[in-house]
């Protein structure tokens, strides 16, 4: 049972609580896989109505900052060498981890319940809405 389980990093408060449940998990069942995933969304940033790629310089900077959140993750769990990171470039962060987790058999998803947006009024944020929403094995929401 979950031998294959994904966590969703953004590197918010929430994600870091699901890294530390993810660990839990991971030492409960040592045999598991746990493999952290931070999407950088590089096409099609959104800039009021429009859809603007973003141009060479820009998505240098996004690729250092998903690099940079990655490393944080790998900080936190160094001490255990439980996990490995994977980045993943492209389109919208929900989409990205679904097929990401349909084309390598993950048997489980973490992710937080909200993550760095600002607007806090709703128990999901987009991301992990449409993950629960979509995807066909169970996902763990931690707060
Ligand atoms: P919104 O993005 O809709 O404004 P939010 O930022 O508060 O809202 P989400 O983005 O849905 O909430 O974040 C919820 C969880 O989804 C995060 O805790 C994390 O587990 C995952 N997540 C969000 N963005 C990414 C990403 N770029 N890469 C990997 N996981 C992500
Ligand atoms: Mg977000
Ligand atoms: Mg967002």
């Amino acid at each position: 049972m979950f031998g294959k389980i994904l966590l969703a990093y953004d590197g918010s408060e929430t994600a870091k609580n699901a890294l530390e449940q993810a660990m839990e998990l991971k030492l409960m069942l040592p045999d598991s896989i746990l493999e952290i995933v931070h999407v950088a969304q590089l096409q099609n940033v959104i800039v009021g109505d429009a859809f603007i790629t973003s141009s060479a310089v820009i998505q240098d900077e996004l690729h250092d900052a998903a690099e940079a959140v990655l490393d944080e993750a790998r900080r936190r769990i160094s001490h255990l060498g439980l996990a490995t990171t994977t980045l993943l470039e492209g389109g919208t962060p929900a989409q990205m981890i679904l097929d990401y987790v349909n084309d390598h058999l993950f048997d489980l998803i973490i992710v937080g319940s909200r993550g760095l947006g600002t607007f806090k009024e709703l128990l999901l944020g987009s991301v992990s809405y449409e993950i629960v929403q979509h995807a066909t094995i169970p996902v763990l929401v931690v707060k």
